[in-house]
Formats: C-alpha cells, structure tokens, sequence
C-alpha cells in the first residue's frame, strides 16, 4: 500500500501540473472515448498502458475472465456499462480483450480451484461454451492457451445478445472486436470474424470480429 501512497503523492506532485489544461478542457467538454474494452481484471493486463490511450480516449469494464454475460441471464455491472458505453456515450468500437496466462480460464478448465469462490464460479459458466469448444477440438496440451482464445470468441457472441450492440449494429454504428493480449511478449493478435481466425494487428490492418460500420448512415439505406 505504501508504494500506491506514493504513486498517488508522485502524480499530484509531478504529473497534476503538467495535465492542468487537458484536465480542464477533460471536466468542460465531459468524456467522448471513442471504444469500450472489457478486459480481465488481471493486474498485468492493463488497457490503457497496452493502448497507451490517455484519459479520456477509452470507456472501461474490467472483471475476471473478460465475461460479458448474455442480456437474458444477467444485469449488472456489464450489462450497465455496454449500454451506457453504446447508447450515452455514442462509442464506435467494442474490444473484448483476453489474455495468456489468465487464472480465471485455469479456473474453467480446473473447477476443483472454484470451489471456495462460488461467485467466480457463477461468474464463469458465461464461458462454458468456450470450454466445451477445447475440450473437444483441441488436443490437451492446447487446451488452456485456447480457451482464453475461445472465450473472446464466445464473448463476442454474447455481447451481441445485448440489444444496445444489436441496435447499433443494425444502423452500421458500431464495430467489435476481439483481442489478445501475450503478457510475456506484449504480441496482441486480434480476431479477424471473416477468416475465423486470430491474426496480428497492423497498423493498417485492424482485423475486426463484426463490422457494419457505415458512420451514421442507416445500414439498408
Ligand atoms: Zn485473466
């Protein structure tokens, strides 16, 4: 706790006075991120250092394993966030983002880890699809590095459940997207919806999981 005191007496001194005009023109012009990422609460996985997006430029939900439940099953935390990300704030782009090394799909693929943490356990039934995806067509040794991968994927699938997203998907507004992010390597392949696929990201390449982006045209017009 010492270091955060001193992390939090280090940007007051230091960072505050140089950000004092962002700052304000932050608090009188409100908040316009452009994206939503819902990412692992994982402490290693953090989506504005990965982004390098400062403040103001991302909109944030973060729980373990990068869950979204479907709309029919639950409304809390994410639920809240999605819509208020697609409808309030206007975002164009959604990210699901997974990551290597995640405890919370050891915790899937072990469920004898769960057994003191029901809520966790509860929390990831939303991901029993992408288990059951492993479990039968990949072989073992594959199986934990592809679960994180699959659960994007099935995330993905869940968050269009939420009518926000279907809404904004049918006027063209929004575009959704999966990544991955490598810990070790920092490497964050992106899932491409045409292919099926994982595949990196370049500059001038994003690969996108759903698109129907036409800006504010209407999608059948
Ligand atoms: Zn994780």
């Amino acid at each position: 706790m010492n270091s955060l005191i001193r992390g939090i007496a280090t940007f007051q001194g230091s960072v505050v006075p140089g950000q004092r005009r962002m700052n304000r023109q932050l608090v009188r012009d409100g908040q316009h991120p452009s994206a939503l990422i819902i990412a692992c609460a994982d402490s290693r996985v953090a989506p504005g250092h990965i982004t390098q997006a400062g403040p103001g430029a991302l909109f944030v939900c973060r729980n373990a394993g990068n869950i979204v439940p479907r709309a029919s099953d639950v409304v809390g935390g994410v639920s809240a966030a999605i819509a208020y990300a697609v409808v309030a704030l206007g975002v164009r782009d959604i990210v699901v983002c997974g990551h290597s090394d995640c405890g919370a799909m050891k915790g899937l693929m072990n469920r004898d880890l769960l057994k003191r943490m029901p809520s966790v356990a509860a929390r990831l039934r939303h991901a029993d699809a992408a288990e059951r995806i492993v479990c039968e067509a990949y072989p073992e040794q594959d199986r934990h590095h592809a679960l994180a991968l699959e659960n994007v994927v099935v995330q993905l699938a869940n968050l269009r459940t939420h009518a926000s997203v279907a809404a904004a998907l049918a006027r063209g507004a929004l575009r959704l997207h999966g990544w991955f992010f490598e810990i070790e390597t920092g490497a964050r392949p992106a899932y491409d919806g045409a292919r099926g696929r994982f595949r990196p990201i370049a500059e001038a390449d994003m690969p996108v999981a759903e698109t129907s982006y036409v800006g504010s045209r209407p999608r059948a017009a």
